[in-house]
C-alpha cells in the first residue's frame, strides 16, 4: 500500500487528473475560471521550490568545497564536470540535427498551414526577438562579467543569478579551507545544520507536490486550448510531426544514449537511476523549469543515488544553469524545421554554425519556462534564417518545454553520477 501510493505515483495521478481537469475545463468553456482559482496553487508550488533553492545551493556547495581534500581535486572536479557537461550537449544537437533531417517534419508543413500560423504568432515573435537580441548584443566577454557579482545579498536575492550564488559559495568555501580549523569549525558546524534544514525544508514543500502538479498541468492544457479545443487539436495535428521529432530525438536520449554511458561509464544500474530519478522528472515536467526541480534533483542524487553533497552541490547547481541537453537537442530540430518550412537549404557550414550556436545558447539559457525559445533566436539568426520563423513552432512550444526540461534535468543528474564515479565518491547503492 505505501508504495503504491508512493511520491511518484502520486504525481503520475495528479499529471492524469490535472490533464482531465484542464480538457473539461477548456470543453466547457471554464478556462478562465482555471486560470484565475487553479493557476495560483501551481505558482505557489514553483515559489516554494525556488524558495529553497538558493539557500541549497550555497549550504551544499560551502559543505562541498571544504569537505575536499585540496584545491587541486577541486579543479579536477570543475573540469570533468564542464568537459562532460559540453561533450553530452554536442552529442543532443547531433542527434537532433541527424533526426531532423531524416523525419524532414518541415516538408509535411503545408503552405496554408505556415501562413496560418505566421499570422496567429506574429505579435508573441517580436517580444521574444527583442528579448533574444538583448543576451546576444552583451559582448563576447559578458557571461564571464556576468560571473562574478558586485554585490552578494543581490545575487542571493535573484533567482536567475545562481551563477553568482555559485561562484560566491565557491569562494567562501575555498577560504574556509584556508582558514586555521578551531576557526574554520563553528562556520562549518553551522552550514551543517543550515544544510539540514534546507534539507528538511525540502521534503516539506513535496508534500504539496500534488495538488500544484495538478493545478500546473490543469492551467497548461486550460491555456493551451483555451475555450476551443478543437483549435488545439488543429494546432497539434500541423505541427504533429515536428513535435514527435522532437519527443523523439528527447527519447534517443533518455532511453538509449543515456543509459548506455550511466551502464558503462558511470557504472551504475540505469534501473536504480530511473527509480531515483522519477520525483524529479516529474517536478521538471510540471514545472518546465530545471531551476525549480534543483531541490528535488539534489534530493533524488543524493539521498537515492549515493552521490554525496561534495560532488551533487557543485555539479547539479552548474548543471542546472549550464546543461540543457533537452534544450539543445530542441533548438537543432526547430531550426531545421523553420528552414525546411521556408525552403532555405543548411549546408555543411550552417550544420556546425548550429552545433556552436546551441552549445553556447544553451550555457546562456536559464533554467526557467521558455527560455529555450528565446535562445533559439539567436541560433536561427546564426545561420540566416528569419526569426519570424519562431511563429511557426510558438503553438506548441510550452508543451515541448515540459519534455525538454525532463531530459535536462536528467542530463544534469547522469552527469553527475559519471562525475562522481571518475571521483570513486558514490557510496555503494
Ligand atoms: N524550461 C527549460 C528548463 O528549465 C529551459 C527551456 O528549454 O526553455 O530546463
Amino acid at each position: 500500500m505505501k508504495r503504491f501510493l508512493s511520491l511518484p505515483v502520486l504525481i503520475v495521478a495528479a499529471i492524469v487528473a490535472g490533464l482531465a481537469a484542464g480538457i473539461a475545463a477548456s470543453a466547457t468553456g471554464l478556462h478562465q475560471v482555471v486560470i484565475d482559482w487553479v493557476k495560483p496553487l501551481g505558482t505557489i508550488f514553483i515559489a516554494l521550490l525556488k524558495l529553497v533553492a538558493i539557500p541549497l545551493v550555497v549550504t551544499q556547495l560551502v559543505l562541498g568545497v571544504a569537505s575536499a581534500r585540496d584545491l587541486r581535486s577541486l579543479s579536477r572536479l570543475g573540469g570533468r564536470t564542464l568537459a562532460l557537461y559540453a561533450g553530452t550537449t554536442l552529442v543532443a544537437i547531433t542527434v537532433g540535427l541527424l533526426l531532423a533531417h531524416l523525419v524532414a517534419p518541415g516538408r509535411a508543413l503545408s503552405p496554408a498551414d505556415r501562413e496560418d500560423l505566421r499570422g496567429q504568432f506574429a505579435a508573441e515573435v517580436g517580444t521574444r526577438t527583442d528579448q533574444a537580441r538583448a543576451v546576444r548584443d552583451r559582448g563576447p566577454l559578458q557571461p564571464l562579467v556576468d560571473l562574478v557579482p558586485d554585490n552578494v545579498v543581490r545575487a542571493l536575492s535573484d533567482n536567475q543569478a545562481m551563477l553568482q550564488v555559485v561562484f560566491f559559495a565557491l569562494l567562501f568555501g575555498v577560504a574556509l579551507l584556508c582558514v586555521p580549523t578551531d576557526r574554520a569549525r563553528p562556520v562549518l558546524d553551522l552550514f551543517e545544520g543550515l544544510n539540514a534544514v534546507f534539507i528538511g525544508m525540502v521534503k516539506l514543500i513535496l508534500y504539496f507536490a500534488v495538488p500544484g502538479v495538478f493545478a500546473l498541468m490543469t492551467a497548461c492544457v486550460a491555456e493551451f486550448a483555451r475555450d476551443d479545443p478543437s483549435r488545439a487539436l488543429g494546432l497539434l495535428g500541423a505541427l504533429g510531426l515536428y513535435f514527435l521529432t522532437v519527443v523523439a530525438g528527447l527519447l534517443t536520449l533518455l532511453a538509449a544514449i543515456y543509459p548506455l554511458i550511466l551502464r558503462f561509464v558511470a557504472r551504475v544500474r540505469v534501473r536504480d537511476f530511473w527509480r531515483a530519478m522519477i520525483p524529479a522528472q516529474l517536478v521538471a515536467f510540471s514545472t518546465s523549469s530545471s531551476s525549480a526541480t534543483l531541490p528535488v534533483t539534489l534530493r533524488c542524487v543524493e539521498d537515492d543515488l549515493g552521490v554525496p553533497p561534495r560532488v551533487a552541490g557543485f555539479v547539479l547547481p552548474v548543471g542546472a544553469t549550464v546543461n540543457m541537453d533537452g534544450t539543445s537537442l530542441y533548438q537543432a530540430v526547430a531550426t531545421v524545421f523553420i528552414a525546411q518550412a521556408f525552403g532555405v537549404e543548411l549546408g555543411f557550414g550552417a550544420q556546425l554554425a548550429i552545433l556552436f550556436t546551441a552549445l553556447l545558447a544553451s550555457v546562456g539559457a536559464a533554467g526557467v519556462p521558455g527560455t529555450g525559445l528565446v535562445t533559439l533566436v539567436i541560433v536561427l539568426e546564426a545561420v540566416g534564417i528569419d526569426p519570424g520563423g519562431l511563429a511557426l513552432i510558438l503553438a506548441v512550444d510550452r508543451l515541448l518545454d515540459m519534455f525538454r526540461s525532463v531530459v535536462n534535468v536528467t542530463g544534469d543528474a547522469m552527469v553527475c553520477l559519471v562525475v562522481a564515479a571518475w571521483e570513486k565518491a558514490r557510496a555503494p547503492g
